[in-house]
């Protein structure tokens, strides 16, 4: 398995965001947690990635403890997320933001003897390619429209060469052509990479399209976990989601 989340509690002063949730994740798995609001799953990705530790509970990637460990740590592990609201240079073009991320990959995973300059490049360069942004490489990141921000956040989330993509409400805030766009890119990169993806969606349609097994949370548990069949079927999930309607 090559993330398991084991029976993980958030409290935050007594308040609990995350109740005794327990999650696998397979290699090369596409994954989907929903919910509405306020479930707890921007909280289950704080405690997966270490930007939040469990107040009970442990998470294992590649069956190693990592629970408690520092973002960065996990990111080198090979675990990429982007985050719920964009996270970027502005002021940066999009060619050098991606360059500020490959670089930093280099640098922690190459000798003295590298990197050269042209290779940063190249990366960098593949990188646009493969997120769709050749022809924005020279545009200043703050001025882009925001599916091609999402877009470049992808690229510099790629930069780090992860083997699991964390994506939370990857597609929040587009217009309907922009969240197409933006699902079929990330399928794409994922199916070619060999990527395992777990991400968050509010769009049902783009759930039920892509991913291969929905865990639902409901105040911070597990409500339902399954095939999209299965989960659409579940007359707890139909409850909360018409109720939430209501
Ligand atoms: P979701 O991403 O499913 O919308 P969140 O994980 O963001 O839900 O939030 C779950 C609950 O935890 C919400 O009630 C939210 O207000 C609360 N919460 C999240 N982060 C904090 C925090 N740092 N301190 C206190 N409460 C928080
Ligand atoms: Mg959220």
């Amino acid at each position: 398995m090559l993330l398991r989340v084991e029976n993980v509690t958030m409290s935050f002063d007594g308040f609990i965001a995350t109740n005794n949730v327990s999650l696998n994740v397979e290699k090369g798995q596409m994954a989907c947690i929903i919910g509405p609001n306020g479930a707890g799953k921007s909280t289950l990705f704080n405690l997966i990635t270490g930007h939040l530790t469990p107040t009970e509970g442990k998470v294992f990637f590649h069956d190693q403890d990592i629970t408690g460990k520092a973002p960065h740590t996990i990111c080198q592990l090979g675990m990429g997320r982007s985050f719920q609201r964009t996270n970027i240079f502005p002021r940066l073009t999009v060619f050098e933001n991606v360059q500020v991320a490959v670089l930093a990959h280099t640098r922690k995973t190459l000798n003295f003897l590298t990197p050269t300059k042209n290779m940063v490049q190249a990366e960098t360069y593949a990188l646009l390619e493969d997120v769709g942004l050749v022809d924005q490489a020279n545009s200043v990141s703050g001025t882009l429209s925001y599916g091609f921000q999402k877009q470049l956040e992808l690229g510099i989330t790629l930069a780090s060469d992860p083997e699991i993509l964390l994506l939370d409400e990857p597609t929040a805030g587009m217009s309907p052509q922009e969240t197409t766009n933006s699902i079929t890119l990330i399928e794409r990169i994922s199916r070619e990479r060999g990527l395992t993806l777990l991400f968050t969606e509010h769009d049902m349609d783009v759930v039920f399209s892509v991913a291969e097994k929905i865990t639902v949370l409901h105040q911070g548990a597990v409500l339902a976990e399954g095939t999209p069949e299965h989960v659409k079927n579940d007359p707890d999930v139909q409850r909360i989601y018409l109720g939430e309607a209501a």
